[in-house]
Protein backbone atom coordinates (compact mmCIF):
# COMPACT_ATOMS: atom_id res chain seq x y z
CA UNK A 1 0.00 0.00 0.00
CA UNK A 2 1.31 3.77 -0.68
CA UNK A 3 1.84 5.58 1.85
CA UNK A 4 -1.35 7.62 2.49
CA UNK A 5 -1.65 11.02 4.85
CA UNK A 6 -1.58 10.89 7.98
CA UNK A 7 -3.95 12.93 9.69
CA UNK A 8 -5.33 12.31 13.31
CA UNK A 9 -9.00 12.92 13.27
CA UNK A 10 -10.11 15.78 16.12
CA UNK A 11 -13.57 15.46 17.66
CA UNK A 12 -16.05 18.28 17.45
CA UNK A 13 -18.93 18.24 19.49
CA UNK A 14 -21.55 20.03 17.86
CA UNK A 15 -25.22 21.09 18.63
CA UNK A 16 -27.83 21.01 15.58
CA UNK A 17 -31.49 22.08 15.41
CA UNK A 18 -34.36 20.28 16.40
CA UNK A 19 -35.47 19.20 12.96
CA UNK A 20 -31.78 17.59 12.04
CA UNK A 21 -32.15 16.05 15.55
CA UNK A 22 -35.45 14.72 14.03
CA UNK A 23 -33.79 13.85 10.99
CA UNK A 24 -31.22 11.69 12.58
CA UNK A 25 -33.32 9.96 14.98
CA UNK A 26 -35.25 8.67 11.26
CA UNK A 27 -31.85 7.24 10.09
CA UNK A 28 -31.27 10.22 7.54
CA UNK A 29 -27.04 10.34 7.11
CA UNK A 30 -27.11 14.16 5.81
CA UNK A 31 -26.51 17.30 8.02
CA UNK A 32 -26.68 20.55 5.91
CA UNK A 33 -24.18 23.59 6.92
CA UNK A 34 -27.43 25.54 7.97
CA UNK A 35 -28.48 22.88 10.33
CA UNK A 36 -25.75 23.33 12.66
CA UNK A 37 -26.47 25.94 16.19
CA UNK A 38 -23.11 25.10 17.77
CA UNK A 39 -19.97 23.69 16.79
CA UNK A 40 -15.68 24.70 17.83
CA UNK A 41 -14.01 26.72 15.42
CA UNK A 42 -10.92 25.19 12.88
CA UNK A 43 -12.74 21.63 12.03
CA UNK A 44 -10.78 20.10 9.42
CA UNK A 45 -12.19 18.02 6.78
CA UNK A 46 -12.56 14.26 8.35
CA UNK A 47 -12.45 15.11 12.14
CA UNK A 48 -15.07 13.56 13.75
CA UNK A 49 -18.39 15.52 14.80
CA UNK A 50 -20.02 14.21 17.89
CA UNK A 51 -23.60 15.33 17.51
CA UNK A 52 -25.12 16.01 20.97
CA UNK A 53 -28.54 16.56 21.84
CA UNK A 54 -29.90 20.07 22.59
CA UNK A 55 -31.69 18.81 25.67
CA UNK A 56 -30.11 16.33 27.84
CA UNK A 57 -26.34 16.51 26.46
CA UNK A 58 -26.51 13.13 25.78
CA UNK A 59 -24.81 11.16 22.32
CA UNK A 60 -26.89 11.37 19.29
CA UNK A 61 -25.02 10.86 16.42
CA UNK A 62 -21.14 10.92 15.10
CA UNK A 63 -20.21 11.35 11.16
CA UNK A 64 -17.54 12.84 9.29
CA UNK A 65 -16.75 16.33 9.04
CA UNK A 66 -16.41 18.81 6.12
CA UNK A 67 -16.18 21.65 5.75
CA UNK A 68 -15.89 22.11 2.36
CA UNK A 69 -19.18 20.57 1.68
CA UNK A 70 -22.83 21.93 1.98
CA UNK A 71 -23.26 18.41 3.57
CA UNK A 72 -21.56 19.43 6.85
CA UNK A 73 -21.42 16.23 9.16
CA UNK A 74 -22.24 12.79 7.03
CA UNK A 75 -23.61 10.21 9.88
CA UNK A 76 -21.55 6.96 10.43
CA UNK A 77 -23.52 6.17 13.82
CA UNK A 78 -26.48 7.58 14.62
CA UNK A 79 -28.67 6.91 18.30
CA UNK A 80 -26.22 4.68 19.95
CA UNK A 81 -23.16 5.26 20.75
CA UNK A 82 -19.99 3.34 18.94
CA UNK A 83 -16.29 3.64 18.82
CA UNK A 84 -15.67 4.33 15.30
CA UNK A 85 -12.66 2.15 14.78
CA UNK A 86 -11.17 -1.00 12.97
CA UNK A 87 -14.13 -3.42 14.72
CA UNK A 88 -16.91 -0.70 13.89
CA UNK A 89 -15.82 -0.32 9.85
CA UNK A 90 -15.40 -4.42 9.30
CA UNK A 91 -18.72 -5.01 10.62
CA UNK A 92 -20.08 -2.44 7.97
CA UNK A 93 -18.16 -3.80 5.34
CA UNK A 94 -18.86 -7.50 6.23
CA UNK A 95 -22.45 -6.70 6.86
CA UNK A 96 -22.65 -5.08 3.18
CA UNK A 97 -20.49 -8.22 1.78
CA UNK A 98 -23.67 -10.69 2.89
CA UNK A 99 -25.82 -8.52 1.46
CA UNK A 100 -24.38 -9.16 -2.00
CA UNK A 101 -24.39 -12.95 -1.68
CA UNK A 102 -27.38 -13.94 -3.92
CA UNK A 103 -25.43 -11.81 -6.71
CA UNK A 104 -22.09 -13.52 -6.13
CA UNK A 105 -23.90 -16.92 -5.86
CA UNK A 106 -24.55 -15.97 -10.05
CA UNK A 107 -21.42 -16.22 -12.73
CA UNK A 108 -20.69 -12.32 -11.74
CA UNK A 109 -17.17 -11.28 -10.46
CA UNK A 110 -17.95 -7.35 -10.21
CA UNK A 111 -20.89 -5.78 -8.04
CA UNK A 112 -20.39 -2.66 -5.84
CA UNK A 113 -19.44 -3.44 -2.46
CA UNK A 114 -20.28 -0.29 -0.27
CA UNK A 115 -22.95 2.10 -2.17
CA UNK A 116 -22.10 5.28 0.39
CA UNK A 117 -25.00 6.36 2.23
CA UNK A 118 -27.15 3.39 1.39
CA UNK A 119 -24.35 0.49 3.35
CA UNK A 120 -23.68 3.48 6.21
CA UNK A 121 -20.85 4.62 5.15
CA UNK A 122 -21.44 8.30 3.53
CA UNK A 123 -19.47 9.45 0.61
CA UNK A 124 -17.36 6.30 0.05
CA UNK A 125 -18.04 4.38 -2.85
CA UNK A 126 -16.19 0.44 -3.39
CA UNK A 127 -16.57 -1.03 -7.01
CA UNK A 128 -15.42 -4.59 -7.54
CA UNK A 129 -14.15 -5.37 -10.74
CA UNK A 130 -12.89 -8.85 -10.36
CA UNK A 131 -9.80 -8.84 -8.85
CA UNK A 132 -9.26 -5.04 -8.86
CA UNK A 133 -11.00 -3.36 -6.22
CA UNK A 134 -11.97 0.48 -7.23
CA UNK A 135 -12.77 3.01 -4.26
CA UNK A 136 -14.14 6.33 -5.15
CA UNK A 137 -14.26 9.06 -2.48
CA UNK A 138 -17.15 11.57 -2.79
CA UNK A 139 -15.54 13.87 0.57
CA UNK A 140 -12.19 14.54 1.60
CA UNK A 141 -13.21 13.69 5.19
CA UNK A 142 -12.52 9.84 4.06
CA UNK A 143 -9.03 10.65 4.04
CA UNK A 144 -7.91 9.95 7.53
CA UNK A 145 -9.57 6.81 7.72
CA UNK A 146 -8.19 4.92 4.62
CA UNK A 147 -5.33 3.10 6.18
CA UNK A 148 -8.01 1.04 8.50
CA UNK A 149 -10.87 0.73 5.71
CA UNK A 150 -8.77 -0.29 2.78
CA UNK A 151 -6.84 -3.22 4.07
CA UNK A 152 -10.47 -4.59 5.06
CA UNK A 153 -11.81 -4.01 2.01
CA UNK A 154 -9.11 -5.71 -0.09
CA UNK A 155 -9.37 -8.70 2.75
CA UNK A 156 -13.41 -9.06 2.46
CA UNK A 157 -13.60 -8.57 -1.63
CA UNK A 158 -10.51 -11.18 -1.95
CA UNK A 159 -8.97 -8.21 -4.46
CA UNK A 160 -5.35 -7.83 -5.33
CA UNK A 161 -5.13 -3.86 -6.65
CA UNK A 162 -7.02 -0.58 -5.44
CA UNK A 163 -7.28 2.07 -7.96
CA UNK A 164 -8.72 5.23 -6.24
CA UNK A 165 -11.07 7.68 -8.14
CA UNK A 166 -12.07 10.82 -6.61
CA UNK A 167 -15.16 13.12 -7.12
CA UNK A 168 -14.77 16.33 -9.29
CA UNK A 169 -15.11 18.43 -6.10
CA UNK A 170 -12.63 15.83 -4.41
CA UNK A 171 -10.05 16.24 -7.03
CA UNK A 172 -9.77 19.94 -6.14
CA UNK A 173 -8.46 19.94 -2.84
CA UNK A 174 -5.06 19.40 -3.85
CA UNK A 175 -3.91 20.68 -0.31
CA UNK A 176 -5.69 17.84 1.93
CA UNK A 177 -4.79 15.28 -0.91
CA UNK A 178 -1.21 15.41 -0.25
CA UNK A 179 -0.61 14.17 -3.58
CA UNK A 180 -3.23 11.42 -4.07
CA UNK A 181 -4.53 11.47 -7.54
CA UNK A 182 -7.64 10.38 -9.49
CA UNK A 183 -6.95 7.01 -11.54
CA UNK A 184 -3.58 6.55 -8.87
CA UNK A 185 -3.46 2.78 -7.85
CA UNK A 186 -2.94 2.48 -4.17
CA UNK A 187 -2.10 -1.05 -4.07
CA UNK A 188 -1.47 -3.45 -5.97
CA UNK A 189 -0.33 -3.66 -10.01
CA UNK A 190 -2.81 -2.67 -12.75
CA UNK A 191 -0.88 -3.79 -16.25
CA UNK A 192 -3.98 -2.45 -17.91
CA UNK A 193 -6.78 0.33 -17.11
CA UNK A 194 -9.66 -2.11 -18.69
CA UNK A 195 -10.09 -5.18 -16.69
CA UNK A 196 -11.64 -7.95 -17.89
CA UNK A 197 -14.68 -8.61 -15.82
CA UNK A 198 -18.36 -11.05 -16.25
CA UNK A 199 -21.54 -10.62 -15.70
CA UNK A 200 -24.09 -13.42 -15.76
CA UNK A 201 -21.28 -15.54 -17.76
CA UNK A 202 -20.72 -12.17 -19.98
CA UNK A 203 -17.28 -11.05 -20.55
CA UNK A 204 -16.68 -7.58 -20.70
CA UNK A 205 -13.96 -4.79 -20.46
CA UNK A 206 -14.03 -2.12 -18.06
CA UNK A 207 -11.62 0.75 -18.03
CA UNK A 208 -11.34 1.38 -14.13
CA UNK A 209 -9.23 4.49 -14.41
CA UNK A 210 -11.29 6.73 -17.60
CA UNK A 211 -14.26 4.71 -17.51
CA UNK A 212 -17.80 6.57 -17.07
CA UNK A 213 -18.59 5.98 -13.15
CA UNK A 214 -15.42 3.80 -11.92
CA UNK A 215 -15.56 1.80 -15.16
CA UNK A 216 -18.82 0.39 -15.75
CA UNK A 217 -22.50 1.11 -15.17
CA UNK A 218 -23.12 -1.65 -12.36
CA UNK A 219 -25.89 -0.69 -11.27
CA UNK A 220 -28.15 -1.94 -14.56
CA UNK A 221 -26.53 -5.49 -14.57
CA UNK A 222 -30.26 -6.89 -13.72
CA UNK A 223 -31.91 -4.84 -16.75
CA UNK A 224 -29.59 -6.15 -18.89
CA UNK A 225 -29.73 -9.58 -18.21
CA UNK A 226 -33.82 -9.21 -18.71
CA UNK A 227 -32.77 -7.67 -21.90
CA UNK A 228 -31.14 -11.24 -22.51
CA UNK A 229 -33.93 -13.17 -21.77
CA UNK A 230 -36.07 -10.75 -23.68
CA UNK A 231 -34.16 -10.90 -27.39
CA UNK A 232 -34.43 -13.92 -28.64
CA UNK A 233 -35.46 -13.92 -32.41
CA UNK A 234 -35.42 -9.83 -32.20
CA UNK A 235 -34.45 -7.24 -33.93
CA UNK A 236 -32.80 -4.93 -31.40
CA UNK A 237 -31.77 -1.43 -30.90
CA UNK A 238 -29.69 -0.36 -27.61
CA UNK A 239 -29.73 3.44 -27.72
CA UNK A 240 -27.19 5.23 -25.28
CA UNK A 241 -25.22 1.97 -25.44
CA UNK A 242 -22.16 2.86 -24.69
CA UNK A 243 -19.77 -0.23 -24.20
CA UNK A 244 -22.33 -2.14 -25.60
CA UNK A 245 -23.45 -3.65 -21.80
CA UNK A 246 -27.22 -4.63 -23.63
CA UNK A 247 -26.31 -5.44 -26.74
CA UNK A 248 -24.10 -8.03 -25.72
CA UNK A 249 -26.91 -9.42 -23.57
CA UNK A 250 -29.26 -9.09 -26.16
CA UNK A 251 -26.61 -11.42 -28.39
CA UNK A 252 -25.94 -14.18 -26.11
CA UNK A 253 -29.89 -13.73 -25.56
CA UNK A 254 -30.47 -15.25 -29.35
CA UNK A 255 -31.26 -11.61 -31.06
CA UNK A 256 -31.45 -11.78 -34.71
CA UNK A 257 -29.47 -8.41 -34.48
CA UNK A 258 -28.36 -5.66 -32.75
CA UNK A 259 -27.74 -1.63 -33.41
CA UNK A 260 -25.67 0.06 -31.18
CA UNK A 261 -26.65 3.94 -31.03
CA UNK A 262 -24.16 5.99 -28.75
CA UNK A 263 -22.43 9.49 -29.70
CA UNK A 264 -19.25 8.34 -28.60
CA UNK A 265 -16.79 6.32 -31.40
CA UNK A 266 -15.05 5.37 -28.63
CA UNK A 267 -18.02 3.71 -26.44
CA UNK A 268 -18.86 2.52 -29.73
CA UNK A 269 -15.24 0.76 -30.52
CA UNK A 270 -15.65 -0.34 -26.41
CA UNK A 271 -19.12 -1.98 -27.73
CA UNK A 272 -17.21 -3.48 -30.20
CA UNK A 273 -14.71 -5.03 -28.50
CA UNK A 274 -17.38 -6.68 -26.15
CA UNK A 275 -19.06 -8.28 -28.57
CA UNK A 276 -15.78 -9.81 -29.85
CA UNK A 277 -14.71 -10.93 -26.32
CA UNK A 278 -17.68 -12.80 -26.64
CA UNK A 279 -17.11 -13.90 -29.86
CA UNK A 280 -20.22 -13.90 -31.35
CA UNK A 281 -20.94 -12.89 -34.88
CA UNK A 282 -19.81 -9.52 -35.38
CA UNK A 283 -22.17 -9.71 -38.63
CA UNK A 284 -25.14 -9.54 -36.10
CA UNK A 285 -24.11 -6.42 -34.69
CA UNK A 286 -24.12 -2.91 -36.20
CA UNK A 287 -23.34 0.52 -34.71
CA UNK A 288 -24.09 3.83 -35.46
CA UNK A 289 -22.57 6.85 -33.97
CA UNK A 290 -24.92 9.58 -33.72
CA UNK A 291 -27.21 11.49 -31.42
CA UNK A 292 -29.53 9.42 -30.12
CA UNK A 293 -32.53 11.85 -31.23
CA UNK A 294 -31.00 12.57 -34.56
CA UNK A 295 -30.38 8.56 -34.92
CA UNK A 296 -33.79 7.44 -34.41
CA UNK A 297 -35.55 10.30 -36.15
CA UNK A 298 -33.29 8.87 -39.05
CA UNK A 299 -33.93 5.23 -38.34
CA UNK A 300 -37.64 5.68 -38.79
CA UNK A 301 -37.35 7.75 -42.19
CA UNK A 302 -35.30 5.06 -43.47
CA UNK A 303 -38.81 2.78 -42.30
CA UNK A 304 -36.21 0.59 -39.57
CA UNK A 305 -38.22 -0.86 -36.96
CA UNK A 306 -36.85 -3.30 -34.02
CA UNK A 307 -39.23 -6.19 -32.10
CA UNK A 308 -37.15 -4.92 -28.61
CA UNK A 309 -35.94 -0.86 -28.05
CA UNK A 310 -33.71 0.14 -24.80
CA UNK A 311 -33.32 3.49 -24.06
CA UNK A 312 -30.70 3.80 -21.38
CA UNK A 313 -29.59 7.84 -21.39
CA UNK A 314 -27.00 9.82 -19.20
CA UNK A 315 -28.23 11.54 -16.34
CA UNK A 316 -30.01 14.70 -17.59
CA UNK A 317 -31.14 16.34 -14.45
CA UNK A 318 -28.00 16.27 -11.83
CA UNK A 319 -29.30 19.88 -10.66
CA UNK A 320 -32.50 21.08 -9.61
CA UNK A 321 -32.59 23.55 -12.30
CA UNK A 322 -32.14 20.92 -14.98
CA UNK A 323 -35.31 19.12 -14.22
CA UNK A 324 -38.06 20.70 -16.37
CA UNK A 325 -35.36 20.73 -19.93
CA UNK A 326 -34.93 16.61 -18.48
CA UNK A 327 -38.45 15.65 -18.41
CA UNK A 328 -39.02 17.00 -21.85
CA UNK A 329 -36.04 15.00 -22.94
CA UNK A 330 -37.63 11.67 -21.90
CA UNK A 331 -40.60 12.48 -23.06
CA UNK A 332 -39.13 13.20 -26.80
CA UNK A 333 -37.14 9.97 -26.66
CA UNK A 334 -40.10 8.16 -25.41
CA UNK A 335 -41.99 9.45 -28.71
CA UNK A 336 -39.05 8.83 -30.55
CA UNK A 337 -38.41 5.24 -29.72
CA UNK A 338 -42.19 4.13 -29.25
CA UNK A 339 -42.58 4.81 -33.71
CA UNK A 340 -39.99 2.44 -33.97
CA UNK A 341 -41.16 -0.51 -32.28
CA UNK A 342 -42.55 -3.35 -34.42
CA UNK A 343 -46.06 -4.38 -33.87
CA UNK A 344 -45.94 -6.25 -30.42
CA UNK A 345 -42.70 -5.11 -29.62
CA UNK A 346 -41.15 -4.34 -26.02
CA UNK A 347 -39.61 -0.60 -25.27
CA UNK A 348 -37.53 -0.09 -22.11
CA UNK A 349 -37.12 3.67 -20.64
CA UNK A 350 -34.83 4.02 -18.14
CA UNK A 351 -33.69 7.16 -16.39
CA UNK A 352 -30.58 7.69 -14.01
CA UNK A 353 -31.24 11.50 -12.91
CA UNK A 354 -31.37 11.48 -8.61
CA UNK A 355 -33.23 14.56 -9.15
CA UNK A 356 -36.40 13.06 -10.95
CA UNK A 357 -38.27 10.36 -8.99
CA UNK A 358 -39.09 7.29 -10.32
CA UNK A 359 -43.01 8.36 -10.25
CA UNK A 360 -42.47 11.69 -12.58
CA UNK A 361 -40.42 9.52 -14.99
CA UNK A 362 -42.84 6.71 -15.29
CA UNK A 363 -46.13 9.25 -15.76
CA UNK A 364 -44.00 11.56 -18.30
CA UNK A 365 -42.85 8.81 -20.52
CA UNK A 366 -46.64 7.31 -19.84
CA UNK A 367 -48.43 10.28 -20.83
CA UNK A 368 -46.53 10.81 -23.72
CA UNK A 369 -46.79 7.77 -25.07
CA UNK A 370 -50.87 8.22 -24.77
CA UNK A 371 -50.48 11.82 -25.94
CA UNK A 372 -48.94 10.27 -29.33
CA UNK A 373 -51.61 7.90 -29.47
CA UNK A 374 -49.21 4.56 -28.52
CA UNK A 375 -50.96 1.51 -27.57
CA UNK A 376 -48.69 -0.14 -24.56
CA UNK A 377 -48.98 -2.06 -21.51
CA UNK A 378 -46.65 -1.76 -18.93
CA UNK A 379 -45.00 -4.86 -18.42
CA UNK A 380 -42.64 -4.46 -15.06
CA UNK A 381 -40.94 -1.46 -13.61
CA UNK A 382 -37.69 -1.76 -12.10
CA UNK A 383 -35.01 -0.10 -10.04
CA UNK A 384 -31.54 -0.56 -8.98
CA UNK A 385 -29.69 -4.22 -8.61
CA UNK A 386 -29.02 -6.06 -5.46
CA UNK A 387 -25.53 -4.20 -4.92
CA UNK A 388 -27.07 -0.64 -5.13
CA UNK A 389 -29.47 -0.88 -1.77
CA UNK A 390 -31.36 2.22 -1.33
CA UNK A 391 -30.87 3.32 2.12
CA UNK A 392 -32.90 6.27 2.30
CA UNK A 393 -34.93 8.53 0.08
CA UNK A 394 -31.75 10.54 -2.40
CA UNK A 395 -30.06 6.88 -2.31
CA UNK A 396 -32.81 5.70 -5.18
CA UNK A 397 -31.91 7.66 -9.16
CA UNK A 398 -32.56 4.39 -11.29
CA UNK A 399 -35.72 3.58 -12.72
CA UNK A 400 -36.54 1.18 -15.77
CA UNK A 401 -40.29 0.74 -17.01
CA UNK A 402 -40.63 -2.12 -20.00
CA UNK A 403 -43.75 -1.88 -22.37
CA UNK A 404 -45.28 -3.52 -24.96
CA UNK A 405 -45.88 -1.56 -27.58
CA UNK A 406 -49.25 -1.86 -29.33
N1 LIG B 1 -26.57 1.64 -21.47
C1 LIG B 1 -25.21 1.72 -21.02
C2 LIG B 1 -24.91 3.00 -20.26
C3 LIG B 1 -25.27 4.29 -20.97
S1 LIG B 1 -24.29 5.63 -20.46
C4 LIG B 1 -24.85 0.47 -20.17
O1 LIG B 1 -25.73 -0.26 -19.73
O2 LIG B 1 -23.66 0.25 -19.94
C5 LIG B 1 -24.77 6.92 -21.48
C6 LIG B 1 -24.18 6.91 -22.88
O3 LIG B 1 -24.87 7.91 -23.60
C7 LIG B 1 -22.70 7.25 -23.02
O4 LIG B 1 -22.05 6.21 -23.69
C8 LIG B 1 -22.66 8.52 -23.88
O5 LIG B 1 -21.62 8.51 -24.87
C9 LIG B 1 -23.98 8.47 -24.57
N2 LIG B 1 -24.57 9.76 -25.00
C10 LIG B 1 -24.61 10.93 -24.33
N3 LIG B 1 -25.31 11.84 -25.02
C11 LIG B 1 -25.74 11.24 -26.16
C12 LIG B 1 -26.54 11.65 -27.26
N4 LIG B 1 -27.04 12.88 -27.35
N5 LIG B 1 -26.81 10.75 -28.23
C13 LIG B 1 -26.32 9.49 -28.15
N6 LIG B 1 -25.56 9.05 -27.14
C14 LIG B 1 -25.28 9.90 -26.14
Amino acid sequence: MIDLPKITPKRLAIKVKPAAERSIRAGHPWIFDGSILKEPAGGRAGDLAIIFDQRDNKFLAAGLYDPHSPIRIKILQANTPATIDRDWFRERIEGAFAQRQPLLATDTDSYRLLFGENDGLPGLIADVYARVLVVKLYTTAWLPYLATVLPELLRVSETETIVLRLSRQVQQRTEELAGLHDGQVLHGDLPDPEVEIREHGLRFLANVVRGHKTGFFLDHRHNRKRVGELAADRRVLDVFSYAGGFTVHALAGGARSVASLDISAQAQEAARRNVALNEFDATRHEVMVADAFAGMEALYRAGERFGLIVVDPPAFAKRAEERERALQSYARLARLAARLVAPDGILLLASCSSRISADEFFTTVEDELARAGVKYRSLERRFHDVDHPIGFPEGGYLKAGYYEIG
